[in-house]
C-alpha cells in the first residue's frame, strides 16, 4: 500500500481524525492493501434524525440523534448509545469505529457502530426521556435488528433506556424480541455481569500489564477520572485486588485521600446524592486536571475522551494508563506518553469487557437461557487474557506500543473476512 500520510493533529483534536490517525499507522505497519483501507476507513451508514419531543411543559422540542455503522463485515453492528450535549455525529462516528476494532481485538463477530442524541439527560424527566428514546428507536426501526444492529448503553444511558428501546422495537415487530439490545434489566433478559463487565475488563488488562511491568498490585496506588459504570466498578474491583485508590472524581471534580479511598463508602455516597460525588465528605479535594498527573502507579481515565492531551501528558507520573473510557488519549499526547516509557493499555482492549458480555447476553437471548454469573465472569476472563496476550505478543513482534499493537490486531482480522467476503 501507498504510505498514508497520519492525519493532521491538532491541540483540541476531532476524534474521528484520532481514530483514523492510529488507523493509518496501523494499515502502514501491516502493509494493508490500498483497497481494503479504503473499504476499512469508510463508515458503512450514518443516519440523522430530528426528533420533535413533548416536553412536560406541553411545548415541543426538536432533538437530533445520531447512529452511526462502521462497519458490518465480522456481523451485525454492536454499539451504545450516548445521550450528552456534547454529542457531534464525528464524535460518533470515531466510537463507531472505536466499536468495529473492540469487537475484531476481543475476537467476537460483530461489527461496530454507535449512536447519540444532543440532549442533557440529567435535565430531563423520566417521562421526557421515555418519549426520546422511543422516538430514536421509531425513527431507526429498520436500522436496528437481533441480526443487523443491536444497541446497548453509553454514557448517559442504562437499563432503563434499553427496557424502553426493547419495548419499542418489539411492538413494532409484534413479539418480544429481547436480543435486538443488550445491557437491559435482568428481568428482560440482561445478563448477569453486564453492569460490572466493563470495570471488570479494566481490572483484568491493567493486573495483566502490571504483571508484565513487575508492579506489585497490593503496593500499587491507582488514580480513577470517571465515577460512573466504568469508573466505580474498576474502582471496586482494583480495590479488592489490593491496589489503593488514592484519587476519584466525577464531573464535580476529584477527591483525594493519601491513605486509601473507602470505594464502597464513595459509591453509597454518589448513590444518595443524585449520582454525583459532589460534597463528599471523607476525602480532600482535587481537580480533575490534578487527578491526571497524581503521583500513581496506575491511571484509569474512566469518564470521556480527549482528557490526555499535549498539555497535561508531559506531567502524567503514573507508569500504566487503563483506558477505561473510549478515547481519553489524543494522538499527539500519545506519542508523548510512549517516548515517555508509561505502558498504555488501549481503550479497544482495556474497556472491551462490556461489549463481550454484551455479546454473552445476545446469545443467551437467541438460546433462551440465563447462565450463571460465575460461567459469565470465567468466560469474559478468558476473552479479556486471550486479547490482552494477543495484543501484547504483537506489540513484541512489531516493536510498538499497545495501542498500535491492538490496532494491527483489529485491522488484520477484519481484513482476513473482507478477503473472504468479498464485494461488488
Ligand atoms: P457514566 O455516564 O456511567 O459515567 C461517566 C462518569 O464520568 C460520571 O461519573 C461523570 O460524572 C464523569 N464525567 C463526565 N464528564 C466528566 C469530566 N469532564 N471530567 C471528569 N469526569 C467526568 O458512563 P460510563 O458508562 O461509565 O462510560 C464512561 C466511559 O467509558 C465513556 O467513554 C464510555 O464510552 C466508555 N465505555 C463504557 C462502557 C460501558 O459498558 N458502560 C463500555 C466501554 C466503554
Amino acid at each position: 500500500m501507498a504510505y498514508i500520510e497520519p492525519a493532521p493533529i491538532m491541540d483540541k483534536e476531532n476524534p474521528f481524525e484520532s481514530m483514523m490517525s492510529r488507523f493509518n499507522e496501523a494499515a502502514n505497519l501491516l502493509g494493508l492493501d490500498q483497497e481494503t483501507y479504503e473499504v476499512l476507513k469508510s463508515p458503512t451508514k450514518q443516519v440523522i434524525v430530528s426528533l420533535p419531543i413533548t416536553m412536560d411543559d406541553g411545548k415541543r422540542k426538536v432533538f437530533e440523534g445520531y447512529r452511526v455503522i462502521h462497519s458490518n463485515i465480522l456481523g451485525p453492528s454492536k454499539g451504545g448509545i450516548r445521550y450528552d450535549l456534547d454529542v457531534t455525529i464525528d464524535e460518533v462516528k470515531a466510537l463507531a469505529a472505536w466499536m468495529t476494532w473492540k469487537c475484531a481485538v476481543v475476537d467476537i463477530p460483530y461489527g461496530g457502530a454507535k449512536g447519540g442524541i444532543i440532549c442533557n439527560p440529567r435535565g430531563m424527566s423520566a417521562g421526557e426521556l421515555e418519549r426520546l428514546t422511543r422516538s430514536y428507536t421509531s425513527a431507526l426501526i429498520d436500522v436496528f435488528g437481533p441480526d443487523q444492529d443491536i444497541p446497548a448503553p453509553d454514557m448517559g444511558t442504562g437499563p432503563r433506556e434499553m427496557a424502553w428501546l426493547m419495548d419499542e422495537y418489539s411492538k413494532a415487530q409484534g413479539k418480544t424480541v429481547n436480543a435486538v439490545v443488550t445491557g437491559k434489566p435482568l428481568v428482560l433478559g440482561g445478563s448477569l455481569g453486564r453492569v460490572e463487565a466493563t470495570g471488570r475488563g479494566v481490572m483484568a488488562t491493567a493486573l495483566n500489564a502490571m504483571e508484565k511491568l513487575k508492579i506489585n498490585p497490593s503496593r500499587a496506588t491507582c488514580a480513577i477520572q470517571g465515577f460512573g459504570n466504568v469508573g466505580s466498578n474498576a474502582a471496586v474491583l482494583l480495590e479488592e485486588r489490593g491496589l489503593r485508590v488514592v484519587a476519584i472524581s466525577d464531573q464535580t471534580g476529584g477527591y483525594y485521600n493519601e491513605r486509601g479511598l473507602d470505594i464502597q463508602d464513595a459509591i453509597e455516597y454518589r448513590n444518595k446524592n443524585k449520582g454525583i460525588l459532589e460534597g463528599y465528605p471523607n476525602a480532600d479535594r482535587i481537580s480533575n486536571d490534578d487527578l491526571l498527573v497524581a503521583k500513581v502507579d496506575v491511571l484509569v481515565p474512566a469518564a470521556k475522551e480527549d482528557v490526555i492531551t499535549v498539555h497535561n501528558a508531559d506531567k502524567i507520573q503514573a507508569k500504566l494508563i487503563v483506558e477505561g473510557a473510549n478515547g481519553p488519549t489524543n494522538a499527539k499526547a500519545d506519542k508523548i506518553i510512549h517516548e515517555n516509557g508509561i505502558s498504555v493499555v488501549p481503550d479497544i482492549l482495556a474497556n472491551a469487557g462490556g461489549v463481550t458480555v454484551s455479546y454473552f447476553e445476545w446469545v443467551q437471548n437467541r438460546i433462551g437461557y440465563r447462565w450463571s454469573l460465575d460461567r459469565v465472569n470465567r468466560r469474559t476472563d478468558r476473552v479479556m487474557g486471550d486479547a490482552f496476550n494477543r495484543v501484547y505478543e504483537t506489540s513484541v513482534k512489531y516493536k510498538v506500543s499497545m495501542r498500535l499493537a491492538a490496532y494491527i490486531v483489529a485491522i488484520a482480522k477484519v481484513a482476513e473476512t473482507y478477503k473472504f467476503r468479498g464485494g461488488y
